[in-house]
């Protein structure tokens, strides 16, 4: 049985939520594989929104098993209110049954979240716009071999000693920023307590994920944020700090590297949250247009999120990078209205020269080239055939097909579950 991956094409925020949560009707496991609660799905449920942060969105499916894999960090006191919130809107929610969280998974901790915001306030102008969580520092100390890991949170003695050498070696840097010291009693009480609340639900989730592929169940590998946020691949350093793309979902999860099917979500258009370089980003009054049309604002911290033009070179990249076998196109809808409607096909560098390919470096002084084609003006949200949609609006989604060089096959027209075009 094929293990699918979905991952998000250009930098998160593509509507992951909503596509996983049609694909979880015909799977068995959902991991999330990266990322922390900086991550945000939005679910339109029958019985209203629904915004998941660590929590796979499979949740919402009584058949299924949730697991937050051990490249996710886990901040256990958000974890366990996020439980209680789905819990009071009538979801089940039962630890070690339809929800397991890796024990080899690393804890955020009150340092990280320090660390983050101080930090973030020293770039000044050079702000990466972090959503200030502490997940960037807690991956750090996971490198630094210093983090505490969700398993410790069951070891007392453990969690105290690592606890004392953590903050040994913070609180002098804390005291020099002017800040309070740890207080390594009330933080050992604080996560012992989470441990306690989690304790049935922390696995050794690699080798329950293992078991479940070696017995034929379906698999799917949720991804949190998008490629060009990745670590490595993305628009570093205006990236996460995991690796969002496909990469991450073998190191994240303790699956080996099987034939896997991955779909890349993308909008019909791009969007970015944050800081960074954004090629097609439109600056003016219809990049405004095109965030109240599509309600952009972030699902996690409510921030405004950037708009601009479908990106074909950036796609084209992130799909080759993350593998995707095929696109599925998201936010459709939102488009009406717009014309002409334009897609941006090369970059024009610095220097002058013409590329296909995504820079590494300079992509803040790219200038993207475009094709235009008419827009259209109906409202697609009734739609649910190809054929039925404005002749227009075929023609987009073919061009994007022709420029990217993938197949869509499935199309969102609106948040809710059945506002689904499967061609
Ligand atoms: P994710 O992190 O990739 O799951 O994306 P978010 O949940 O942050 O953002 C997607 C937003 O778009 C959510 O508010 C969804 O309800 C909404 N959405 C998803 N698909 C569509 C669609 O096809 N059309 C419209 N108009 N909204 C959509």
């Amino acid at each position: 049985m094929p293990i699918t991956c979905v991952v998000g094409i250009l930098w998160g925020d593509e509507g992951k939520g909503k596509v996983i949560d049609f694909l979880a009707a015909e799977t068995d496991f959902i991991v999330r594989y990266g990322g922390g609660h900086n991550a945000g799905h939005t679910l339109v449920l029958p019985s209203g929104k629904l915004v998941l942060n660590l929590v796979p969105s499979g949740i919402v499916h009584a058949h299924t098993v949730n697991v937050i894999g051990n490249g996710v960090v886990v901040d256990p006191i958000h974890l366990c209110a996020e439980i209680d919130k789905l819990r009071e809107r009538g979801l089940e929610v039962e630890l070690g049954r339809n929800l397991l969280v890796s024990e080899r998974a690393h804890v955020i901790l009150e340092a990280h979240r320090r660390q983050d915001q101080w930090a973030e306030n020293l770039r000044g102008s050079g702000k990466i716009g972090t959503t200030g969580r502490g997940i960037g520092p807690a991956y750090s100390d996971r490198c630094s071999r210093v983090g505490l890991r969700v398993g410790d949170l069951l070891r007392k003695g453990r969690l105290e000693q690592t606890l004392h050498v953590l903050a040994q070696q913070k609180n002098s840097w804390f005291a020099a920023a002017g800040m309070p010291p740890l207080d390594v009693t009330t933080m050992a009480r604080e996560l012992g307590a989470a441990g306690d609340k989690l304790r049935a639900g922390i696995a050794d989730t690699g080798a329950v994920l293992r078991a479940a592929h070696g017995a034929g169940k379906r698999i799917l590998l949720e991804g949190a944020q998008g490629c060009l946020l990745d670590l490595e691949h993305g628009t570093y350093p205006f990236v996460t700090s995991s690796h969002a793309s496909t990469g991450g979902a073998f190191s994240g999860t303790g699956l080996p590297p099987h034939a896997m099917r991955v779909i890349g979500i993308a909008k019909a258009y791009a969007t970015r949250v944050g800081e960074g370089p954004f090629p097609t980003e439109l600056k003016d009054d219809l990049g405004n247009r095109l965030r109240t049309a599509g309600n952009e604002y972030g699902s996690a911290t409510g921030r405004p999120r950037r708009c601009g033009w479908f990106d074909t070179v950036a796609v084209r990249y992130s799909s080759a990078v993350s593998g995707a076998n095929e696109l599925v196109l998201t936010n459709l809808d939102v488009l009406r209205g717009f014309s002409p409607l334009r897609i941006g096909v090369a970059y024009r560098l610095p220097d002058g020269r013409r590329t296909t390919d995504l820079p590494a470096f300079e992509l803040e002084g790219v200038v993207p080239e475009f094709v235009d084609l008419p827009g259209f003006d109906q409202d697609l949200r009734a739609v649910r055939e190809f054929e039925a949609l404005p002749p227009k609006a075929q023609a987009y989604v073919q061009a994007l097909e022709q420029h990217t060089g993938l197949p869509i096959r499935t199309i969102s027209v609106g948040p809710e579950r059945k506002q689904l075009i499967l061609r």
